[in-house]
C-alpha cells in the first residue's frame, strides 16, 4: 500500500538515524526528503509546507525533553503532524436491535460494488447479520458483479434486475431485510461525472431512505482531487464518512487521503485491493506508523522513558569504540530484558522494519536469558578483560551457569565479533537506544 511514499519516508527516516550528527544541516534534509516524498504523492503544498515547516522549527529548537534523542524526538514529530492532518479515529458501531441502513454513494468505477461486499463482510466478522442491495439498475452486469462477491462472502444479497428505478429497489431491499438483519448496505449506480449531480442524487435517496450513515466512495487514484468530492459532501451531510479504495498502487493515495482528511471529513475505511478482505479501519495513527515502519512509534518514546535509560555517556563511548566490556554487555541485555520481547524492541527500532523475518526470535531470546547467567558467573576480573578465559574458568562458569561449556565459548565469540561490528559501524545500529 502506498510503496512509493512509504519508501520516502522511510529512507528518510533512515538517513537521519544512520547520520553521523544531527546538525541544522542533518534536519533540513530531512525535511526536504519529507518534502519531496509528500508531495510525490500528490499531497496538497500548503500542507506539505505547514507541516514541513513545523518540524523543521521544532527539530531546531535545542530543549528537548530529557530522556529523549534527538533523533527519536525529530521523528515523533513527524508522526504527530501525520497523525494530525489526518484527523481522529471515529467509530463505526452500530445498534445491534435495529435495522441500520448504508447507504453507498461516489461516481462511477470508484469502488463502490467492490466496497459494498468488503463492507458485508467485515460487518459479518464484527457480528452484525448483514444484508446487501442492488440499486445499481444503470450499469449492465452490475446485479452480476455484486452477486460473485456477495456469494463469496456469504453474504445475503437483494435484487430486481426487473425494476428500473432505483430508489424504488432500495426501499423494496429495506423491506426486504427490515426484520432480520441488522444492518443493510445499498449499493447505488453513481453515474455522475461531477460532485455537484452526486449531492444532488445523494440527498434525494437519502431523503426518501432515511439512512443511518451515508459513506461516499472516493477513488484514491485521482489524488489530490479527492478535495473537491469530500468537500462537497462533508458540507452536504452530517451523517457521513468516507472510503478511500485502490490505495494499493495509488502513488496519489497519500495525497487523496490527506486532501479529504483536510476537509473535516471523516475518513473510516480505506480499501488496499480488489479482494474482499482487503479493507481496513481507518485509524490515522496506526495508518502512520505502517507507513513510517516504526511499529507503533507511541510506545517506543513510552518505553523509552519507562525503561529510564539513563544517558551513560562513558559507557556509550567505549561501546562505540568497540571496546565494549562484558560487563558493557550484561548492561545491555538487562536494559533489552526491560523492554520485554526482543522481537517487540526491534519491531520499535526505526529503519529496522524487516529484521525480524530473518531472525528466529524466540531462539534469541533463550539465548540471551542463558547469556545473561553466564556472565552473572563470571568473575569482576574475567569481566573485565575476558580474554583471560582458559579452558578451566570456561569449565567453571559453565558449571555456575548451568549451560554448555559450547555455549560460554559462543558467547565469547559473539561478544568479540560484537566488538568488532560495533567499532566498524562506530555503533550506529544501536546508537539511539545506548547513547
Ligand atoms: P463502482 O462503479 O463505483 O461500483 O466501482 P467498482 O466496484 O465496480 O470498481 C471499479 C473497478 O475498480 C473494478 O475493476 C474493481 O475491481 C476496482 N477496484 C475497486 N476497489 C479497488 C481497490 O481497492 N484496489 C484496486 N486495485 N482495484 C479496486
Ligand atoms: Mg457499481
Amino acid at each position: 500500500m502506498l510503496d512509493q511514499l512509504k519508501e520516502g519516508l522511510r529512507n528518510a527516516i533512515k538517513k537521519l538515524i544512520y547520520s553521523d550528527v544531527v546538525d541544522e544541516q542533518a534536519i533540513k534534509e530531512f525535511v526536504h526528503d519529507i518534502q519531496r516524498s509528500l508531495l510525490q504523492s500528490d499531497v496538497n503544498v500548503k500542507i506539505v509546507l505547514e507541516i514541513t515547516s513545523k518540524i523543521e522549527k521544532e527539530a531546531l529548537k535545542s530543549d528537548i525533553p530529557v530522556g529523549l534523542s534527538k533523533r527519536d524526538y525529530i521523528i515523533n514529530l513527524l508522526f504527530n503532524e501525520l497523525v494530525k492532518i489526518l484527523g481522529t479515529e471515529s467509530k463505526v458501531e452500530f445498534p445491534r436491535n435495529k435495522c441500520n441502513i448504508i447507504l453507498l454513494v461516489g461516481i462511477q468505477g470508484s469502488g463502490k460494488t467492490t466496497f459494498a461486499s468488503k463492507l458485508g463482510k467485515y460487518f459479518l466478522r464484527e457480528g452484525y447479520q448483514v444484508g446487501v442491495v442492488c440499486a445499481d439498475t444503470f450499469r449492465p452486469g452490475a446485479f452480476e458483479q455484486l452477486k460473485t462477491m456477495c456469494e463469496r462472502g456469504k453474504i445475503d444479497l437483494f435484487e430486481k434486475s426487473e425494476e428500473k428505478n432505483a430508489t424504488k429497489i432500495a426501499i423494496e431491499g429495506k423491506k426486504f431485510f427490515e426484520q432480520n438483519k441488522n444492518i443493510v448496505i445499498i449499493d447505488t449506480a453513481g453515474r455522475h461525472k461531477e460532485e455537484k449531480e452526486l449531492i444532488r442524487e445523494m440527498k434525494e435517496i437519502d431523503t426518501v431512505l432515511n439512512p443511518q450513515m451515508v459513506l461516499l466512495v472516493i477513488d484514491g487514484t485521482i489524488g489530490q482531487q479527492s478535495f473537491a468530492q469530500a468537500k462537497a459532501f462533508h458540507e452536504a451531510t452530517s451523517i457521513g464518512g468516507i472510503v478511500i479504495t485502490k490505495l494499493d498502487g495509488a502513488a496519489k493515495g497519500g495525497g487523496a487521503i490527506a486532501a479529504a482528511a483536510s476537509t473535516q471529513a471523516k475518513i473510516l475505511f480505506i480499501s488496499t485491493g480488489e479482494g474482499i478482505d482487503d479493507i481496513e479501519k481507518f485509524v490515522s495513527e496506526r495508518f502512520v506508523s505502517r507507513l513510517l515502519g516504526l511499529g507503533d512509534i507511541k510506545a517506543i518514546l513510552e518505553r523509552v522513558k519507562q525503561a529510564e535509560i539513563e544517558p551513560d555517556e562513558p559507557r556509550a563511548r567505549r561501546i562505540m569504540a568497540g571496546k565494549m566490556t562484558i560487563d558493557d554487555l550484561y548492561d545491555q541485555l538487562m536494559k533489552l530484558k526491560k523492554f520485554g520481547s526482543m522481537r517487540k524492541l526491534l519491531d520499535l527500532i526505526p529503519g529496522m522494519p524487516d529484521v525480524d523475518k530473518s531472525i528466529n526470535m524466540d531462539e534469541l531470546e533463550g539465548r540471551l536469558e542463558k547469556w545473561r547467567f553466564v556472565i552473572q558467573s563470571m568473575t569482576k576480573e574475567e569481566r573485565q578483560d575476558p580474554d583471560i578465559l582458559n579452558a578451566s574458568r570456561i569449565r567453571r562458569i559453565a558449571r555456575g551457569s548451568g549451560v554448555d561449556e559450547k555455549e560460554v565459548k559462543e558467547m565469547i565469540k559473539q561478544y568479540n565479533n560484537m566488538k568488532i561490528v560495533m567499532k566498524r559501524t562506530k555503533g550506529k545500529f544501536l546508537r539511539g537506544f545506548i547513547r
